[in-house]
């Protein structure tokens, strides 16, 4: 039976190509510092977002942590978004990490509005912390996949400056971000100070994300990975598969833009499903299901198609580079089909 796993783009498996590479690939023990393989990887990771330097990292968690970690101190403020990852699905770690304390605002589909930012800032004094770090999303995955539009992030980058503070942005899926607006990924990276992203998501990588920015802030970064145990020795064989991922998989995520279009178009016509194609411009689309998510969860799943809910009554599909075509003819299927 076939399988449409729209679960996550994390569920993508390394293609031939990057097989052929792990084992190909040359080999050093990178906490050593000298596997030829992750240095290639970090230095064009570094070049296609603009930035001095990059570290490889093991997930896009840690990536996220270390910057927050690296750009704070126990004690300041940070400004997140409401819903971000980096609060609702990293297990509380900016608190148990860097110590810091989250000042959340409330978004429009994931963008901030930059007045909010501005009057939420604290400054250091004897009551209040310092809010030292900005923290974005894009694209932004509780939201639906939604991009921060680049006057946004320019208008952002004017309130960092104002007040001396940096912005990381948690760029999980910023390629998507960039090909859904049709820039090259430095146009949104050029208005950050250090970005995250994923190798192991929509760029088909099997483990690994990249956290990039000024080389001093990457050296900071560094001993943090150590400390959190990201640590890896002959890594280069996970090196090789991004290497793959930065250079032939960025253009391709057009194709899983259209296909999660075509499931918000179609599935947002069924009896009990509702759906903005509009509020989903990459490759997650949000259903909002009259019954619960998890009833069409367990029902979808027992013909083939997996999904997970969001919330009660939100249910996400991601789409991925092993979602075909053929998969969405059947996807499509059996949502007609399924009786709640
Ligand atoms: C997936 C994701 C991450 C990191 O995920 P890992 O599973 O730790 O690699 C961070 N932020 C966002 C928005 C994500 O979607």
């Amino acid at each position: 039976m076939l399988i449409a796993d729209l679960r996550s783009d994390t569920v993508t498996r390394p293609t031939p190509e990057m097989f052929e590479a792990m084992q190909v690939a040359g080999l050093g023990d990178d906490v050593l510092g000298d596997d030829p393989t992750v240095i290639e990887l970090e230095r064009l990771a570094a070049k296609l977002v603009g930035k001095e330097a990059a570290v490889f990292v093991p997930s896009g968690t840690m990536g996220n942590q270390m910057a927050i970690a690296t750009h704070t101190k126990p004690g300041d403020a940070i400004i997140v978004e409401e819903e971000a990852h980096v609060i609702f699905y990293e297990v509380g770690a900016p608190a148990v990490f860097a110590n810091v304390l989250t000042w959340t605002l409330p978004s429009d589909r994931g963008v901030m509005d930059p007045a909010e930012m501005r009057r939420r800032i604290t400054k250091r004094n004897i009551h209040t912390p310092g809010t030292t770090l900005i923290c974005i999303e894009d694209t932004h995955n509780r939201a639906g996949g939604t991009v921060i539009p680049l006057d946004v992030l320019a208008e952002y980058r004017k309130v960092g400056d104002e007040f001396g503070i940096k912005i990381h942005a948690d760029g999980a899926r910023i390629f998507n971000a960039a090909v859904a607006q049709g820039v090259h990924v430095s146009e949104i990276t050029k208005h950050v100070d250090t970005v995250n992203f994923c190798l192991s998501k929509g760029l088909r990588a099997p483990v690994g994300s990249i956290l990039a920015g000024p080389a001093e802030f990457i050296d900071a970064a560094r001993f943090w990975r150590k400390r959190l145990g990201g640590g890896m020795r002959q890594a280069g064989i996970l090196a090789a598969c991004g290497i793959i991922s930065l250079t032939k998989m960025v253009d391709r995520l057009a194709e899983d833009h259209a296909r999660a279009r075509r499931l918000a178009l179609e599935l947002g016509q069924l009896p009990g499903i509702s759906c903005d194609p509009d509020a989903n411009p990459t490759n997650l689309v949000m259903l909002n299901t009259e019954k619960l998510a998890a009833d069409w969860a367990a029902a979808l799943h027992a013909k083939g198609v997996w999904a997970m809910p969001a919330a009660a009554n939100r249910l996400r599909l991601v789409t991925h580079a092993d979602f075909t075509d053929e998969h969405l003819e059947f996807a499509l299927g059996v949502f007609r089909s399924v009786v709640i």
